[in-house]
């Protein structure tokens, strides 16, 4: 929708209410609604004006600023009688009315124009990975670390006393009745083919109560902005269930993770650039992208796994990486070459690393920063080490990943150079965030410690 379309949907469907959200330094939306009688088009030049101290990279920047709608981003929501026009925002500074170069839509934006010269499209397939839960009963005080999950496919408690209780496995496109989530990802889906965003399927996951819903290959911006509304959505259905959906990494212990692997490929002139004659179809490019992203892999994950909860998915055993290393079919590996795509227009490579914590902004863009580094630079996977292998790689120490997010951390600051659309501020103030996460999970007694240690 352009802007006299979006005007013209507020004047004739009985909109009550225009939403604009925008997201946050953790990759969380906010909003702040507009009364009816308030709105006019007007706000898709001059704005609105917040208190961007909540989006968490004020502190770098003023506090003050204005946030612009986005035409092509509406989508009708119902809140219980009135309809409301949902927009998602870029974020400006105030004093002279340019994009806020710490606004996480805005870098990837400023991303995809600055990699011109290699790709002028770039199309990501993100898969949603997330448990669905009844109900999440936690307690976490300065001694005492209490939680509980219920769902339809098991119970799973972490009370002092270190006892884990945890349902069915082997959930794997699970058919119903043992998938008891079918209605709850149908009504998910059509929600979303609703809101215009494609979908290629939905299914039960490995885990006990978990699900995955995948889209096709889409524009690198359209997949962050739809990575928001899907969890959106997924969230504001499942609530109608009566029930809890998280796309935390490793929310159960001994359970499989959620992983938000994403297929990407570029086109040039358009072309998809990654099909070619060297390994597995490949082309030259597509292979020194992959170079680039494993060569980068350790800082990079800073923002693709940017939550302590990220480390305790990348672990053996549950097809989550553990090396940075690239393999055709192989979902023990950091890039997986998918053996089933015979499309030359499809031809693509999938990430395996990234999870749903990551800002979808931030991470696809040091995502496609990291894969362009590898094309510039040439840095060949092959003569690296980093691949191809063959077989179970959680037996081996080949290029191990980041153990935690200090260690990522740590990484982005040794090298960021790749991340040429990212500030430097942004960059030191993103460590010091999430050092301070880090350190604060770090103090808080374990569960398990208890168990462990309390009568030792
Ligand atoms: N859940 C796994 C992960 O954490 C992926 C499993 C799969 O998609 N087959 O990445
Ligand atoms: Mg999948
Ligand atoms: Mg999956
Ligand atoms: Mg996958």
């Amino acid at each position: 929708m352009d802007v006299s379309q979006v005007v013209r949907l507020v004047e004739k469907e009985g909109i009550n209410f225009i939403d604009l959200k925008v997201v946050d330094l953790w990759g969380r939306w906010r909003h702040v609604t507009l009364a009816r009688t308030n709105f006019s088009e007007k706000i898709f030049y001059e704005g609105v004006g917040v208190d961007a101290s909540n989006l968490g990279y004020a502190e770098v920047f003023s506090s003050d600023m204005v946030i612009i709608p986005d035409p092509e981003t509406a989508f009708v929501e119902t809140y219980g009688e009135d309809k409301v026009l949902s927009m998602i925002c870029d974020v400006y500074e105030t004093e002279n009315m340019k994009p806020c170069p710490h606004d996480p839509r805005t870098i990837l934006k400023k991303t995809l124009e600055s990699i011109r010269d290699i790709a002028d499209e770039v199309y990501l397939g993100p898969e949603y990975e997330f448990h669905v839960f009844e109900e999440v009963r936690y307690q976490v005080t300065s001694n005492k670390v209490m939680f509980e999950i219920d769902s339809l496919e098991g119970f799973w408690n972490a009370e002092e006393t270190g006892e884990y209780f945890v349902g069915r496995k082997k959930g794997y496109h699970r058919i119903p009745p043992f998938d008891t989530l079918m209605e709850v990802r149908n009504a998910i889906v059509k929600k979303l083919l609703e809101y215009g965003i494609p979908v290629k399927y939905h299914h039960h996951e490995v885990g006990s109560c978990q699900v995955e819903i995948e889209l096709p290959l889409i524009d690198a911006l359209k997949a962050a902005d739809y990575t928001m509304m899907v969890k959106h959505v997924a969230r504001m259905v499942a609530k109608e269930f009566g029930y809890i959906v998280t796309f935390m990494p490793k929310p159960m212990f001994d359970e499989a993770g959620n992983g938000m692997h994403v297929h990407q490929f570029l086109k040039k002139n358009g072309y998809n650039i990654f099909d070619g004659d060297k390994l597995y179809n490949l082309s030259q490019e597509a292979l020194y992208y992959i170079g680039g992203i494993l060569k980068n892999a350790p800082a990079l994950m800073a923002f693709t796994n940017p939550s302590t909860n990220s480390y305790r998915r990348l672990v053996p055993g549950f097809e989550a990486p553990t090396n940075a290393v690239f393999a055709l079919a192989n979902r023990t590996s950091a890039i997986r070459i998918p053996a089933y795509v015979k499309d030359p227009e499809k031809r693509r490579i999938e990430f395996r690393t990234i999870d749903a914590t990551c800002n979808p902004y931030l991470g696809f863009a040091a995502m496609i920063l990291a894969g362009v580094d590898g094309i510039r630079r040439k840095i060949d996977p092959v003569a690296e080490g980093f691949g191809p292998f063959e077989g179970d790689m959680y037996e081996k120490e080949l290029k191990p990943l980041p153990k935690s997010l200090e260690e990522s951390c740590r990484a982005l600051l040794e090298n960021h150079g790749f991340l040429t659309t990212f500030p430097k501020e942004l960059i030191e103030h993103w460590v010091k965030v999430k050092l301070k996460e880090e350190r604060l999970v770090n103090s808080i007694p374990h569960p398990k410690e208890y168990d462990l240690y309390f009568d030792a």
